[in-house]
């Protein structure tokens, strides 16, 4: 398979690239670097089976041209992370919208099978927990700068659909929860990078609002193993899948679970929202997953637990 990976040189797409080149894929990443990085694909490029470009995905010609040359698309480019979402709406919105618009016209021209990578943030405020794919998306007002991501990405989520049932175009939505690992970068604000960078240095891990808020991880190894497997089965096409980790934790627990691991002499403390973020923030209390669907699809299970995974970061940063 010749595969074009969008955003090829962010935390997911570098993992998603390790993955094909080793099934023995032709991997041909795009990335702008402006939140991925070139010391992501450093290691693929005496592979002759790998290639880059590092320009925008918003440059039409060359998409179409990417995509021409590609036998299936994975699409992960966007403006990702929380600290960048709240401070470059515009960016991001411009982004997500235009960026996802582009790339699945040009892979209609020629029916190529495209993966849509959306998030878990477009449940938004629901608390009808676990979250299915079925389940209403619970927005928050348009003033308030998180919300645009949300919904920028439920409207790249319903483009890839409507590809899919107006022009034929074989799409497949994976909503990706928190997501972490090796690569994973501290600079975009999210939370396990940051504990952990914070506890191998013995300074102060800061917990965010009261520490009662929960997450789900997953290891980007697990997660680019359901992306690929979603792709090679043609039921897939058409359909979106939660894809995330099974275990619930505070984040009080896990800035604990992060300073035992490291054997960290930081102290935990607990920062204001109103600090952490610019105004007009407002933090989910809880995101839990339902992957029964992608289990029931693929038999696929998480292979890495949670203290796994938090070794595997700790000894990464
Ligand atoms: N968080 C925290 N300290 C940090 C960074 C994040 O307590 O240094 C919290 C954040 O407020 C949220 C959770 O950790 O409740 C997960 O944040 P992240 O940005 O990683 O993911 P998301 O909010 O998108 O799930």
């Amino acid at each position: 398979m010749r595969v074009f990976i969008t955003g090829g040189a962010g935390f997911i797409g570098s993992h998603l690239t390790d993955t094909l080149l080793d099934a023995g894929d032709d991997v041909v990443i795009l990335d702008d670097l402006s939140t991925g990085s070139a010391d992501n694909f450093r290691r693929f490029k005496a592979n002759p089976r790998f290639q880059y470009q590092v320009a925008s995905f918003l440059d039409v010609p060359l998409i179409n041209e990417l995509v021409d040359g590609a036998d299936i698309v994975y699409h992960l480019a966007a403006a990702v992370g929380v600290k960048l979402i709240v401070e470059s709406p515009v960016y991001t919105i411009e982004t997500n919208v235009r960026g996802t618009e582009i790339v699945l016209a040009a892979a209609a021209k020629k029916k190529k099978p495209v993966f849509v990578a959306s998030t878990s943030e477009v449940y938004g405020k629901s608390t009808d927990f676990p979250f299915r794919e079925d389940g209403d998306l619970v927005m928050g007002a348009t003033t308030k700068g998180r919300w645009s991501y949300a919904c920028s990405k439920a409207i790249d989520e319903f483009l890839a659909i409507a590809y899919y049932r107006e022009k034929g175009l074989p799409t497949v939505v994976g909503r990706l929860f928190n997501t972490v690992g090796p690569r994973q970068t501290a600079r975009y604000g999210m939370v396990l990078p940051s504990f952990a960078r914070q506890a191998k240095a013995n300074e102060p891990i800061t917990v965010y609002g009261d520490g009662k808020q929960t997450r789900c991880f997953c290891h980007v190894g697990d997660t680019v193993r359901a992306l690929a497997g979603l792709m090679r089965t043609e039921a897939s096409y058409g359909q979106v899948f939660n894809i995330g980790g099974g275990r619930e934790i505070s984040m009080r627990a896990l800035a604990e679970l992060v300073r035992d691991t490291a054997g960290s002499k930081s102290e935990i403390v607990y920062v204001p929202y109103a600090e952490a973020y610019a105004a007009g923030f407002e933090d989910m209390m809880r995101r839990v997953p339902d992957t029964s669907k992608l289990r029931a699809h693929l038999g696929w299970e998480p292979q890495k637990s949670l203290e796994d995974i938090v070794r595997d970061v700790v000894d990464s940063v």
